[in-house]
């Protein structure tokens, strides 16, 4: 729904643009090839400066946003992970049982002895 509407924007004022730039050549024939005198609508061009700016605006806001996004997922990832993490190697091996930050980095730190795994002080 967001998105859908974040794009009708966009298109919006892609499309009033371009009416904009249609109008402004229209004119512009006009005043070359038809009139050969210069018409001086000042509305037409301030129309097309506001719809440039506003489209730039447009569309590094929703840079902006989806940049933002990203970290944002890639954080949770890294979340995901350090807790799935957690759970695992804060129990025992053996027996199940929840052992402390101390007793899970003793263990770690010993791959030799304890063979990358967690265990309780019953189970060392
Ligand atoms: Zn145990």
């Amino acid at each position: 729904m967001a998105r859908r509407s974040k794009q009708s924007i966009s298109t919006f004022l892609v499309s009033a643009l371009g009416m904009l730039c249609t109008l402004k050549a229209f004119v512009w024939v006009l005043e070359t090839k038809v009139l050969n005198t210069s018409i001086e609508i000042p509305f037409l061009n301030y129309g097309i400066i506001i719809g440039i700016v506003l489209l730039i605006l447009r569309i590094s806001f929703v840079l902006i946003k989806n940049r933002a996004r990203k970290s944002n997922n890639v954080q949770e990832v890294v979340n995901d992970v350090t807790v799935s993490n957690d759970i695992s190697t804060f129990q025992c091996a053996n027996c199940g049982k929840k052992v402390s930050e101390k007793v899970r980095s003793y263990c770690l730190e010993r791959p030799n002895k304890f063979n990358n795994q967690v265990f309780c002080y019953d189970h060392q």
